[in-house]
Formats: structure tokens, C-alpha cells, sequence
């Protein structure tokens, strides 16, 4: 960069400076800020465009071309060449505009006397505000120097608090961050909240983009990047051999906070006028344009290792730390990219809600969530974005909506809807004790699915007989490397003494799919879920497995002890399985430990290929507890994490029914005890029809509990079995609108 340059653009930062300190009306500003960038640049066009709502930009101010234009002409994202500068967030510097791929002409503007274009996006990390233009007639290209400071003024207009504030009134563009937002996610855990947004990494605020002495800033930004290499060293000393992936992800972030190419970029916007964090924040957007853009995954591994950098230097340069200071506000509804389950367990139960911007169905924080029983809604693209701190914010977790700063009318009908719900939680609360007997019998057992000690207080609010799934992953899964026995002997032991006279069925490590271990080698299979997970790992590494049996023995210490295998697809798998349980409960007794009152080994049914297993299978078991949740998706062949296709099939659907049917019968035929222990199970609907089959015990979420159990108390499970057999003899596919109707009926 040349002396010369360098000072034109701190020249122009100053005068904008200037500009933005005086008092203005929006617009005037507005036209201003072109005004001056015009006569700076010596080109006669400056223009700014805006974005109106997500898709299309509006000219909100120019120089140089027709004045009546202005908040007439519009362009879809992608259109013509401002609209693809504002899709792809990148510059397009051209000598002959009307040459251009995706050239289009605006008649109303005049713009075509212009020859020269250079438009520049105008985006806020990762946050598409608008498109900055000059155009010259004389056909030439602007040199690199003349982007760069482009894109340096870009960055100032990026960072003025309200962009949208710039506009005046009759122009109908509301500023960002003020206007209502409904936002459409995925489920992940039902119930609603109602709060204010509690970012969970809140942008740093940089406060002045403006530095009137570059040394000053370019030590401020050495010292810290200095501060910062200490502290990844500190924190490479810090850990033990095992953390192989912690170190990795760590050496990469020194090699990224050492790169020149990174620095030198820092240092040249600062030679340009801009604050340290400025400059700072201009490469984070940069890093993150490209991160929208790059397919391949390590090099977005990469950027994203650079924009947690940035994040982690903008907090040493403006002092706020990790701890940004903000404080919880009150009912607090979680805001974030994406989060950890052991982040997520730190916050615990003082959230009213998440809302996630990336996150799948099965991802660790939604185990964690559905285990607090916190609504969540996932997939909530943008939500980082348009929410700030302390805004209020309802969270839909049974429709997958997130409306932000909703207008009273909203509020008020999402009140209504909780207000509906609490009448029924108070009904619910009312049968607690009561057991779920059908009109004319049976009685249905109702459990409870768990897999945190945080669990345990549900069994008494929601009157669960028992745990009937105790998904034991999660503690290895909120950890960072493999728990000692003697950890989890003491937890399950603490499980346990919770439950009481309860009985609680502990599953055995369900790893592998989407449940993936931090601390274990990521194995690259084509198909995850058709490969080595559950109880496939647990067989061919036996030592984890042998050791979660030993924890398991030594925490029953006399009691009663229950343990399920999962995804057991032959009986071979059982029998090995239950062959290690046994061998162990020998070993510990010649170990001298107590062993338990009772031991009952059973398995999870999750493959159609166990359904036809040998008899002796179904003799041989203790107990046998259909998951669902895989059944369904091995049965349809319809991925359970894939939204595409999760939804397709119905469990209602009388193929599935039958198929469940028939597993009633096996069971039977053996005596073989036999439960329900999917999500489905706790769907009111679900659950009779379940019932009505044969099914005498399912478990389900603590919060499904209450409903289920007050719909079965109303249901006549003969005249349910009689309108699932009229439906298959019609032929019809599912039998839910008969069921929608018999539910109906029933008031
Ligand atoms: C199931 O597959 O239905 C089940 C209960 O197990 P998970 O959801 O943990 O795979
Ligand atoms: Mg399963």
C-alpha cells in the first residue's frame, strides 16, 4: 500500500468520521456520506443500496445518478451486478459494467453512462446489510487500493449501530433489530417460553471504528495478539496427553494467530484509519463471507477456527472477557450458533428456552435439552443475527416457531395457548397418583425415559412407575474423555438411591450414529446409522463395555438390577451380550463385591430383523423394549435425523401397526415382558393405539406422562382395536383420521 493511499483513506475516514458525529436526519446523512465518498474517490456515482427485507435491495442514496431512483429501484439478492455483489459477499471491480455476467440494466437510474463498477458488500459479520457503489464513465478498473479503501468504508457504514436508522421516514424501511421477526426452526423439544433473548456468545461491541493514531493501534493490536498466543500456549501446557483433539484444534489456532498474511491485513486497515477492533472485526467478516461460501469442510473448519480467534482477540481489545458482563435476564431463552451439551448443563435449568441457529434432532445439546425438558427449536437460520441481548422473545417448541420481538397481538395469543396448557399441566397433576386404567381395563405401566441424575426429580412429578430407559451415553457424552468405573459405579449408585423402590432399566453405552464421543476417533463410515454403533462397538470393544457392567453390579450393591441392550439385530449379539453380563457378575462376586438381589437382562427391539428372530431369543430375554425411534427409521427406511424424510411415514401407518402387532404376539407366545420405549410412546394418540395392539408398558419423556396417561383413563382399547381392523380391511393407509375422529367423539 502506498503512503499516498494510505493517507487519502484516512483522509476520507476522517471527513466520514466528521459527517456521522454532526446532527442528521437519516436520509441526509445518508446522502451525505455518498456526497463525500463521491468527491473523495473522484468519481461522479456513489451509491448505497439496502436491504428492504431479506431478498431484496432498495437504492437508498446516491451521487450521480437520477435523484428520483432513490427508493424506487429495487433488485432481487442475486440480480444484476449489485444483487450478486450483496448474494456472494464479494467485491466486483469492472472496467465495463454493461460486459458483466449478470449485467442489468436499470433505465430509471441513468446509469448508463457509466462505464466502471465497483460495488463492494457492506456486511456486518456475516450479516448482509446492503452494497456500496462508485461508477466512473472511462472504461478502467479500480486498482487494488481503491477496493480495499472501499471496502474499508463499507466496514465504518457496517458498523454504525443502526444502518437502517440512516432512512428516512417516508422510505418504510424499519431499522434492523426493531421489528418483529417470526423465525421457522425444527422441533427438537416440545413446550413454549415465553422471555428475553440471552445470547449465549454475544457479539463484542466495537464502539469506534475510528483511530486517529495508527501506532497506537497497531500496538494495541500486537500486544494483543501477544496476549492472546500466551494464553493458547498456557492452555497447550495445560493439557494431558489424551486430549489429542483439543491440542489439534488449539496448534491450529496458533498457527492462524501467527499468520502474517492475517496481521499484515489487520495492520493495513489500521494504516487506513481504522480502531484495532475495527480492523479486527473487518477480517472477521470477511472470514465469515467466506465461510458461506467454501464447500469443503476442513477449510471451514478452518475459518471457523479464524472467526473464533477474531471473537477471542475482540474480547482482549474491548476487555470483554469470556464473560462479556451481560448479565441473565430474567427467564432467559438461550440464543446460539450451536452449543456443547456440557455447556448446555452448565446453564442447567435456569433457561426457559434454546433457540439454535444450526443443531439436529439427535445432536448432544437436543439429548440434554429434552432431558431438562427445556423447549428447543433448531435450525432457526438467522436467529444470531437479528437478535440482540434482553430482546423479548417466544419460544414455539411444538410448532418449531420462534417469534422475536412480537407485537402484542402475537403475545397475547401465545399466552392464551400457555395459559391453555398450564390448565392442562394442573389436570394432569391431578391423576398423578392415580394408574392409567383403561375404560374397561387394562391398566397400562407407564415409565419414563432419563439419562441425567437431573432426571430423577421427575419420577415423583410426573408419577412414572419407573425409569424404563436410562440412556447411559449421556454421561459419557457430556464428558471429554471416557468416566473411570469408580465415576460411574457412584452415579448410577446415586440413580438408584433416587428411584427408590422404583425400578429403573439402565441401557447399556448407545454410542456411534449421531451420538459421537469427542474423545473417540471419528470413525468415516458412508452410513452411520446402519454402522458401527451401540451394541456392535460394545462387542468388538469389549473393555468399555465390561467395565460399564462392572459399574453398573457394583452400584446395585444388593439391589435389583435391570440392564437392556441396544440395537441388537441377532439374537448371536444377545446371547454374547448376555454372556458378558453374566461372566462379569461372576467376576465380581469372586471379587468379593455384593451382588445384586436380582438381575434382568433384556434388550432393545430397533431392527425389523430381531422381530423374526429364533424363539429361544424371546425365551432367553428378560424383557424386551421396543425402540421406536430407530424401528421406525429401519422400517420405513427413512432417516430419523434427515428432515427431508423424517416426517413421511406415519407410526400410525397399519403396515407399521401390524408390524408392531406382531411383535405383541411373539411376546406373548413366550410371555416375554414387553414395552414401548420411543418417542412415539409418548404421543396421546400413539400411545392408545399401542395399547390397543397389546402393548402393557411404554416410557416416554416425564412430560408425556400426564397426557398419555389422561387420554388412556378415557380410552375403550376394544373399540380402538375394532376401528384399527376396520381401517386395515378398508385398505386405507394410516389409521389416524379415524383416530382424529374417535378422539373427537369423545370430547
Ligand atoms: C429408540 O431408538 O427408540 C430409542 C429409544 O433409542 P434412542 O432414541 O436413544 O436411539
Ligand atoms: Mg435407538
Amino acid at each position: 500500500m502506498s503512503d499516498r493511499s494510505e493517507s487519502a483513506s484516512r483522509r476520507l475516514l476522517g471527513r466520514l468520521k466528521q459527517v456521522l458525529a454532526e446532527p442528521a436526519e437519516g436520509q441526509e446523512r445518508l446522502n451525505k456520506i455518498v456526497r463525500l465518498i463521491a468527491e473523495e474517490m473522484n468519481t461522479p456515482v456513489c451509491s448505497i443500496y439496502l436491504f428492504r427485507d431479506a431478498d431484496t435491495l432498495e437504492l437508498c442514496a446516491t451521487e450521480g445518478l437520477k435523484e428520483e431512483a432513490v427508493h424506487e429501484t429495487r433488485m432481487r439478492l442475486g440480480e444484476g451486478l449489485v444483487g450478486r455483489v450483496a448474494l456472494r459477499t464479494q467485491p466486483i471491480n469492472s472496467a465495463d459494467a454493461t460486459k458483466e455476467r449478470g449485467f442489468r440494466y436499470m433505465p430509471e437510474t441513468g446509469e448508463e453512462i457509466y462505464s466502471s463498477f465497483l460495488g463492494v458488500p457492506i456486511q456486518r459479520l456475516g450479516e448482509r446489510l446492503g452494497v456500496l457503489v462508485v461508477q466512473s464513465r472511462e472504461s478502467r478498473k479500480h486498482s487494488d487500493d481503491e477496493v480495499y479503501a472501499v471496502e474499508v468504508v463499507a466496514m465504518v457504514l457496517a458498523e454504525m449501530n443502526e444502518l437502517g436508522a440512516f432512512v428516512g421516514e417516508g422510505a418504510a424501511l424499519a431499522a434492523p433489530h426493531q421489528q418483529s421477526v417470526l423465525l421457522r426452526g425444527n422441533i427438537a423439544q416440545e413446550g413454549t417460553a415465553e422471555g428475553r433473548a440471552f445470547l449465549h456468545e454475544p457479539r463484542v461491541v466495537v464502539t469506534n471504528p475510528f483511530a486517529d493514531d495508527s501506532d497506537i493501534e497497531r500496538k494495541r493490536l500486537r500486544d494483543a495478539i501477544a496476549a492472546l498466543n500466551t494464553s493458547i500456549e498456557e492452555m497447550l501446557v495445560g493439557l494431558g496427553s489424551a486430549e489429542s483433539d483439543q491440542r489439534q484444534v488449539l496448534e491450529a489456532y496458533q498457527m492462524l494467530s501467527q499468520s502474517k498474511g492475517w496481521v499484515s491485513r489487520m495492520e493495513e486497515d489500521i494504516g487506513r484509519g481504522l480502531s484495532a477492533e475495527a480492523a479486527v472485526e473487518k477480517e472477521q467478516s470477511a472470514a465469515r463471507a467466506r465461510m458461506s461460501r467454501v464447500l469443503d469442510a476442513y477449510l471451514r473448519e478452518r475459518l471457523q477456527d479464524l472467526d473464533d480467534l477474531s471473537n477471542r482477540l475482540l474480547r482482549l481489545l474491548t476487555g470483554q472477557g469470556a464473560d462479556t458482563g451481560v448479565e441473565m435476564p430474567e427467564n432467559p431463552i438461550l440464543i446460539a450458533r450451536n452449543i456443547g451439551p456440557g455447556e448446555l448443563l452448565a446453564y442447567g435449568r435456569s433457561l426457559r428456552g434454546i433457540v439454535l441457529e444450526e443443531g439436529s434432532v439427535g445432536s448432544h445439546a437436543t439429548v440434554v435439552a429434552r432431558a431438562l425438558a427445556i423447549p428447543l427449536v433448531i435450525n432457526a437460520k438467522r436467529i444470531t443475527v437479528e437478535a440482540l441481548s434482553g430482546d423479548p422473545i417466544l419460544v414455539d417448541g411444538e410448532q418449531g416457531i420462534v417469534h422475536l420481538r412480537p407485537d402484542e397481538y402475537v403475545r397475547n395469543a401465545f399466552r392464551d395457548k400457555m395459559a391453555m396448557q398450564a390448565k392442562a399441566q394442573e389436570r394432569y397433576a391431578s391423576i398423578r397418583r392415580v394408574p392409567a386404567t383403561t375404560v374397561y381395563g387394562p391398566t397400562i405401566a407407564l415409565h419414563m425415559n432419563a439419562g441425567l441424575m437431573a432426571d430423577l426429580p421427575s419420577l415423583k412429578s410426573s408419577g412414572a412407575e419407573g425409569v424404563g430407559l436410562f440412556r447411559t451415553e449421556l454421561q459419557f457424552l457430556v464428558r471429554n474423555k471416557v468416566p473411570r468405573r469408580a465415576e460411574l459405579a457412584a452415579l448410577y449408585a446415586r440413580v438408584m438411591d433416587a428411584a427408590g423402590e422404583r425400578p429403573v432399566v439402565f441401557r447399556t453405552l448407545d454410542i456411534g450414529s449421531d451420538k459421537v464421543l469427542p474423545y473417540m476417533k471419528p470413525q468415516d463410515e458412508p452410513n452411520p446409522a446402519l454402522g458401527w454403533r451401540a451394541i456392535r462397538v460394545g462387542l468388538d470393544r469389549k473393555g468399555v463395555l465390561r467395565m460399564q457392567l462392572q459399574a453398573l453390579i457394583r452400584a446395585a450393591n444388593g439391589r435389583p438390577l435391570s440392564v437392556m441392550f441396544p440395537f441388537i439385530a441377532q439374537y448371536e449379539e444377545f446371547s454374547e451380550a448376555r454372556r458378558h453380563l453374566l461372566d462379569q457378575l461372576e467376576r465380581e462376586e469372586a471379587m468379593g463385591h455384593v451382588l445384586p438381589e436380582s438381575v434382568e437382562i433384556g434388550a432393545m427391539l430397533e431392527t425389523p430383523s430381531l422381530a423374526f428372530a429364533p424363539r429361544r431369543f424371546f425365551e432367553e430375554a428378560d424383557f424386551i423394549s421396543v425402540g421406536g425411534n430407530d424401528l421406525k427409521q429401519f422400517f420405513f427406511a427413512a432417516d430419523r435425523e434427515n428432515e427431508l424424510v423424517r416426517r413421511r411415514y406415519d407410526t400410525l401407518n397399519l403396515s407399521f401397526l401390524t408390524f408392531l402387532e406382531g411383535i405383541v404376539r411373539r411376546c406373548e407366545e413366550t410371555r416375554t415382558p414387553l414395552s414401548f420405549c420411543g418417542e412415539d410412546a409418548g404421543r396421546p394418540l400413539e400411545a392408545v393405539c399401542f395399547a390397543a395392539i397389546g402393548f402393557r408398558s411404554l416410557s416416554m419423556r416425564p412430560a408425556s406422562i400426564g397426557p398419555v396417561k389422561h387420554l388412556l383413563r378415557r380410552s375403550n382399547l376394544e373399540e380402538v382395536r375394532d376401528l384399527i381392523q376396520d381401517a386395515r380391511q378398508s385398505g386405507v393407509q394410516s389409521v389416524r383420521a379415524d383416530m382424529m375422529e374417535w378422539l373427537g367423539d369423545l370430547g
